[in-house]
């Protein structure tokens, strides 16, 4: 499973920093959310997904 941020819709919430830190960080530079390690493990998909559910702008793309 392979997870991406539209850099068009992050507003660098941090949420899904806050809630799967193996998965996402906050890119320093421009302040938004990035994906750190692709694809996801297995036993980190349910939490990615539930986070790509819960980001407030729909930013969070997972692709098979
Ligand atoms: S939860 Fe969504 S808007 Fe917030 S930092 Fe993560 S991808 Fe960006």
């Amino acid at each position: 499973m392979i997870a991406s941020i539209d850099s068009n819709f992050c507003t660098g919430c941090e949420e899904c920093v806050i809630s799967c830190p193996d998965i996402f960080e906050l890119n320093l530079t421009t302040y938004l959310a990035a994906v750190k390690v692709s694809p996801v493990p297995a036993d980190l998909e349910g939490s990615v997904k539930s986070v790509a559910s819960e980001c407030p702008v729909s930013a969070i793309k997972i692709t098979a």
